[in-house]
């Protein structure tokens, strides 16, 4: 119906509307630049193009071979490796493209649990799961929120498994890859890195670089602290033919037909424009996490990690069990015009119910924001979570604090505002 749809469109406004007037920190999101947004309403949106550049299925691929080619080119000088499939949709499709090339239903691979931050992807009811892979989860060091090293070495010794998998979605500090690169030796696995969180700081050179560390394959989404669209990445390095040519044709015909071309042609410009100003932003998006986690513990939150500086990535974790629980805060932080998710902490039983918050820095690093304003949104955060003051009343100085912060940075046609785009459609 007529009515039906012009009243989706006005749903969407006033999402974007309200997320202009927040402060969004949900740690997988960010913000993409006004130019590679403009790829993702462009005709590529509409197209086919199955297979590889120069060997497709069909016709009219012309102008979206050069930019492939040109996106695949990037990525490789970016994460200074020699494979790079840019087509998975998300970061679970290149995951469930990893399981396919890497294992065969019934072997086992070693991972990190989910309730010390891995993602679903490596859970009996994810991809792993899909895959018909057996998994044995590494011991887990809860104070310093970091795989233990000798029980991880004892584990993969006695198990061998297939692929050793690392990557968290509560990533606060480095897989030990280079620490236990002579146990991945001895046994034969395959070392492989889901970096969807932390892609960004990689390319930046913050975070640890997984394949010149070990791991020979690297899976991604590219719109967490990679600023650029909803879409996944393949990456590898010093692969053999045969496991090149695997990983590729189980990205596709594995896990996509289509590859949206809008994406890949948007994450292609995102990575052009990510040579000119990315290690600028993944610095900086560090020093927000550190100041945003200081600036809590400073106000009496319990902010995970003191004793090692919070964090390493963009991510903090906060317990909030003596202020209601996760899932009130971010309740009464959403009423006042910021964005977290609830998320479980290390001891926590109940996923719906936990006792911490999760906090990310990147988009609003993305928006321009330093240090200074790190402490103004704990301060924020402080008041609502903690004195439980009326979220309606601290909204007002979410907006207004929000309000110098609208325009993307870091990208080329800097300081368009980051819904441009919707305003035109
Ligand atoms: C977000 C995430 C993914 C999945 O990403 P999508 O692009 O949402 O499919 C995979 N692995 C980890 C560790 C993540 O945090």
């Amino acid at each position: 119906m007529k009515e039906d749809a012009y009243w989706i469109r006005d749903q969407v406004q006033k999402h974007n509307k309200w997320f202009e007037e927040s402060l969004p920190m949900i740690a997988s999101e960010n913000l993409m630049s006004p130019l590679a947004k403009e790829m993702m309403i462009s005709d590529f949106h509409d197209r086919y193009a199955e297979g590889l550049p120069g060997k497709r299925y069909y016709n009219g691929n012309i102008y979206v071979d050069k930019v492939e080619l040109k996106c695949i080119e990037l990525a490789q000088r970016i994460f200074k490796c020699q494979f790079a499939d840019v087509r998975p949709i998300s970061g679970t499709v290149a995951n469930m493209a990893a399981l396919m090339a890497l294992t065969k239903p019934g072997e086992t691979i070693t991972c990190t649990s989910l309730d010390h931050g891995a993602h679903i992807s490596t859970a009996k009811f994810g991809a792993v799961g899909f895959r018909g892979v057996n998994t044995v989860t590494y011991p887990f060091d809860t104070n310093d929120m970091v795989i233990d090293v000798d029980g991880a070495a004892k584990l993969i010794r006695e198990v061998k498994p297939k692929v050793a998998q690392f990557g968290l979605s509560v990533f606060l500090f480095p897989a030990p890859l280079k620490e236990l690169n002579d146990v991945f030796n001895e046994v034969g696995c395959t070392v492989w890195y889901d970096g969807a969180h932390v892609l960004g700081l990689i390319a930046g050179g913050r975070f640890q670089d997984p394949l010149h560390e070990g791991a020979h394959v690297l899976t991604a989404s590219t719109h967490k602290t990679f600023p650029g669209p909803n879409h996944g990445i393949v990456l590898g390095h010093n692969l053999n033919e045969e496991l090149s040519k695997k990983l590729s044709s189980a990205v596709f015909p594995g896990v996509t037909s289509s590859h949206h071309l809008h994406a890949m042609a948007a994450l292609a410009v995102t990575m052009a424009e990510w040579e000119i100003y990315g290690e600028k932003y993944a610095a900086q998006v560090c020093k927000n996490a550190k100041a945003l986690g200081q600036a809590l513990y400073e106000l009496g939150v319990e902010v995970l990690c003191s004793h090692k500086g919070f964090t390493e990535s963009h991510t903090i974790a906060v317990n909030v069990a003596e202020h209601g629980g996760g899932s009130e805060a971010a309740n009464l932080m959403e009423r006042a015009n910021m964005i977290a998710n609830k998320n479980m902490i290390p001891g926590d039983k109940s996923a719906m119910n936990p006792s911490g918050i999760r906090l990310g820095s990147q988009e609003l690093t993305r928006v321009g924001m330093k240090e200074s304003e790190m402490k103004e949104v704990a301060a924020l955060i402080h008041r609502v979570v903690v004195k439980k003051e009326s979220p309606e009343v601290v909204k007002k100085d979410v907006m207004a604090l929000k309000r110098n912060f609208t325009k993307v940075r870091y990208c080329l046609n800097e300081g368009e505002e980051a819904y441009a785009y919707h305003k035109l459609v």
